[in-house]
């Protein structure tokens, strides 16, 4: 079927043929078709020259001429980049033995026309080549638009991130602080509710960033040795506030079974489970919430782990189950509208099991509750690996125990008068002296002159940004033969993965995420500032 916009479309045809007669019979047909523009060539050579200087949609080529033959003029042709997309239909008297047919599409032919032929099948097989072109060129225009609004998709929520993180910095950040000044009942009320809220704002903006990292295929999980006992004692002592506050009882079962450590993503691993259980306790007005892990051998490596999250919540309708699991799909409007929720939490955790190679479902009966369950193929560690990774957290016990963070000269690199404060408030608390850099250039300066223990950095400032000023501070500690080299910690909104790595290779020692709280903070303190 014609397209709506072909009339206005020009076709050129080169035609190849030494016998004068030849070329002008086939002109004469093609040309009873409109759109049709045709040039023709007596030779190889001449064939050539033309195709390498104009454009054409399609080449009509004799096989059998006396300077270069057909074929040969279609090899040269599909090694050149201007010529070599341009579709060829051979024609020849010579199609007695079939290895001849077999060398013309060997040779990069799109069709074949025996000699004699009738105009219909000189106009249709025509048509066919232009057709295909056409669509070829027009799948290829919409390939491009599409990677490019993916693109544009991926950059967008980049940005939209960046600016919804570095306002909520100066929110969670500044309420962290009021709290702990002297308050009425009612004043520490609303402050709560300003954290909480901030909190869950936050939220929605990871998993909104998380599901297009993963659709961009952007997610590689990491391989960390860790306890499986303690990350769950872990996740179930946050989750259990939460519970309590419902009076729901919050109850875990690991299988003896379970190895003592493995080999994953935690924090992806633990993301899964705090979706599950976070949707069981908000789905569930009274009885119980149950997270229940096991695990099958496979062989000596890798085992297979259960978790299951049994609820006695609201439940879901058979219709309801089959749309779980999709992006931005909630069971029900009015539950929605009831318990909010951006319907991305399920579609981010198939995807996450995915990449654990596990599987996820749910079982569910209305009114009664669900389970929901996946699976996920963990690498078991070595006893060696495991006497040596219990070494490490003794000594980092130990090492913990006695350590306290010295106070210290902090230079703050920070262009944002707010989060200037917030971070201020944060480093007094600590007994920090503080200089404050509004941009890059000045971060330099300072340091130049003066010593500093840690740099706190953003990235993203006027004049000069954090990442032009790392690589100078560390281009004067080489020139300058500083025996120290300065910690640098990145501070900024940016938390892609990507962006992290571009961050080290830059020169800088670690990152804080926007909005940071006070224990992250800490963490970088002892971590960098022990006395
Ligand atoms: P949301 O962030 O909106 O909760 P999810 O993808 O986590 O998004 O869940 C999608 C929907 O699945 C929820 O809105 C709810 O309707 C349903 N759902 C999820 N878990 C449960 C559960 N434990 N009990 C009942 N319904 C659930």
């Amino acid at each position: 079927m014609d397209m709506p916009h072909q009339k206005e479309n020009i076709y050129k045809i080169l035609v190849v043929d030494d016998v004068e007669s030849n070329l002008n019979m086939i002109t004469d047909i093609l040309s009873t078709v409109p759109e049709y523009r045709i040039v023709s060539a007596t030779s190889g050579r001449a064939a050539i020259s033309r195709a390498k200087a104009n454009y054409f949609d399609l080449i009509i080529l004799d096989i059998i001429m006396p300077d270069i033959n057909g074929l040969e003029v279609c090899q040269k042709l599909k090694r050149y980049p201007v010529t070599r997309e341009i579709p060829i239909i051979f024609l020849t008297a010579d199609t007695k033995d079939p290895k001849n047919i077999q060398k013309a599409f060997q040779a990069g032919g799109s069709d074949y026309i025996p000699k004699p032929f009738s105009r219909e099948e000189l106009l249709g097989r025509v048509k066919m080549q232009i057709d295909l072109k056409r669509n070829k060129e027009e799948l290829v225009k919409a390939k491009n638009a599409a990677e490019m609004a993916a693109h544009a998709k991926a950059v967008f929520l980049a940005n939209m991130s960046h600016e919804i993180r570095t306002p909520m910095n100066g929110i969670i950040g500044m309420a962290e602080l009021l709290k702990r000044t002297p308050l009425n009942v009612e004043q520490k009320e609303y402050i709560d509710i300003i954290s909480a809220s901030g909190e869950n704002l936050l939220t929605v903006i990871n998993d909104i960033l998380d599901f297009s990292k993963i659709e961009a295929g952007k997610i590689v999980l990491e391989s960390i040795p860790f306890s499986v006992r303690d990350e769950i004692r872990n996740v179930i002592s946050i989750l259990n506030f939460q519970a309590k506050k419902k009076g729901i009882s919050l109850i875990t079962e690991i299988d003896d079974e379970v190895p003592a450590y493995v080999k994953a993503d935690p924090v992806r691993l633990k993301q899964v489970i705090i979706n599950l259980v976070n949707n069981a306790i908000k789905f569930t007005e009274t009885g119980s919430v149950t997270l229940e892990v096991s695990c099958q051998e496979v062989n000596n490596k890798k085992r297979i782990f259960l978790f299951k999250v049994i609820d006695t919540g609201i439940g879901i309708s058979e219709e309801g189950v089959q749309r779980l699991f999709k992006s931005f799909s909630q069971v029900d409007i009015s539950i929605t509208r009831k318990y909010g929720g951006t319907g991305l939490g399920l579609a981010i955790s198939k995807n996450l099991v995915e990449l654990m190679d596990g599987e996820i479902g749910v079982e569910s009966v209305e009114g009664k509750g669900s389970t929901f369950w996946f699976t996920a193929s963990l690498e078991v560690m070595s006893p060696e690996e495991v006497a040596v990774l219990q070494q490490k957290e003794k000594e980092s016990q130990r090492g913990n125990a006695k350590s306290e963070i010295r106070s210290s000269n902090i230079l703050l690199a920070e262009d944002n008068l707010i989060n200037q404060k917030v971070a201020m408030a944060h480093l007094k608390k600590f007994g920090h002296k503080v200089t404050i850099a509004n941009n890059g250039i000045e971060a330099v300066d300072f340091f130049s002159k003066f010593r500093y223990d840690l740099i706190l950095m953003d990235i993203q400032m006027p004049e000069m940004d954090g990442l032009v000023a790392t690589k100078l501070i560390r281009e004067f500690e080489k020139e300058n033969h500083k025996q120290e080299r300065t910690p640098i910690v990145a501070m900024t909104a940016n938390v892609m993965a990507e962006d992290i790595k571009k961050y080290m290779d830059q020169g800088m020692d670690d990152f804080i995420g926007k909005p940071f709280k006070a224990d992250e903070l800490k963490e970088i303190f002892q971590k960098y500032l022990e006395s």
